[in-house]
């Protein structure tokens, strides 16, 4: 039985990088020893990236794609990518062409050791990318290291080689604010790593804006830990604690002295300190609760609007 695998890239807006994208990758392809799907995952592109697709796909049987209703973000495009996947690995990798490639059969080499199921491509430097990512990349990772129990790989992004397994496992978790890594390392598995040396981004900027980093942070966090909610609690007994004094404080000198009228600073910082404080817990719990309600409402996680490639009774 020969062997099959997938490879899943996420689309936005790449529509320059493709064509060295599949030049690179088909490459790498043909030599592989199986059966090989790759399914690119168009993620609401406002380019020409769908277009570009599709007439790769017609030069190419082995191209898949999957085209959602708008964006719905990179974690979607990766969940979407696994679920209509069918290999018996699946390599998760950048379009930009910041995940070479040609690190794919290294990863399928060590995967048919037998030995483990999950094999990560880490990169050794974070080429061509800015001061401020590398700063807030490496600032996220320290504090959900400290934050949760979750093990994330510091410098592992999200390429990476996934047994069937574990892709099984990984779509049947459905909850709609998606941190794939987070969920991966929540499955267990055996997990190794192959180390790359990160590259530039073939041509355009990074597609991650500041909200969609902001976002993918807070959802990494608040799916993997409690901790900002205890944050709450603690502050609320500091402060009880402290007010307790206080309040023991202005009795007493009520009681034994005359100088209580000149307590207006006092008064005024600890409202705002307070009131302060009160907003940022309210809006910890609240972060909470959006999620809860977002995972209520049972929403599917993505909408496809449009698939090449796949077996006719499930195109449209
Ligand atoms: N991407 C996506 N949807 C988005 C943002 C990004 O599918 O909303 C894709 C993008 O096309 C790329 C990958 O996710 O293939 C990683 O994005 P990017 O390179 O912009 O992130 P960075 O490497 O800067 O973290
Ligand atoms: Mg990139």
């Amino acid at each position: 039985m020969t062997i099959k695998y997938s490879i899943i890239l996420p689309v936005y807006n790449e529509e320059e990088t493709l064509p060295e994208l599949y030049r690179r990758l088909k490459q790498v392809v043909d030599g592989l020893d199986g059966q090989t799907e790759m399914i690119f995952v168009n993620d609401g592109s406002q380019d020409g990236s769908f277009q570009t697709l599709g007439d790769l796909a017609k030069q190419d049987k082995r191209i898949k794609v999957l085209s959602f209703s708008r964006n719905f973000g990179h974690q979607m495009a990766i969940t979407a990518g696994l679920d209509y996947s069918s290999g018996d690995a699946c390599v998760v990798m950048d379009a930009d062409l910041q995940n070479p490639p040609e690190v794919i059969p290294e990863l399928i080499s060590v995967w048919k050791q037998g030995e483990y199921e999950i094999i990560y491509a880490s990169r050794d430097r974070r080429e061509g990318e800015n001061w401020f990512k590398k700063t807030t990349a490496r600032l996220f990772y320290s504090l959900m290291q400290k934050l949760s129990k979750t093990k994330i790989p510091i410098n592992a992004g999200d390429f990476r080689l996934l047994d069937r397994k574990v892709v099984d496992a990984l779509c049947s978790l459905r909850e709609c604010h998606r941190f794939v890594r987070g969920l991966i390392d929540w499955l267990g598995f055996a997990q190794t790593s192959v180390s790359y040396e990160g590259q530039a981004r073939f041509a355009g900027e990074t597609k991650y804006s500041l909200y969609k980093m902001v976002k993918f942070a807070l959802d990494g966090i608040t799916s993997f830990s409690y901790r900002p909610l205890q944050l709450a609690t603690c502050l609320g007994f500091l402060f009880s604690i402290a007010g307790f004094f206080y309040a023991a404080y202005a009795i007493s000198i009520n009681l034994f002295t005359d100088k209580t009228v000149h307590g207006w600073t006092s008064l005024i910082v600890t409202v705002l300190l307070l009131g302060g404080i009160q907003l940022i817990t309210l809006g910890i719990i609240g972060e909470y609760i959006g999620r809860i309600f977002d995972d209520v409402k049972q929403r599917p996680l993505y909408v496809v609007r449009k698939k090449i490639g796949f077996p006719e009774e499930e195109n449209s």
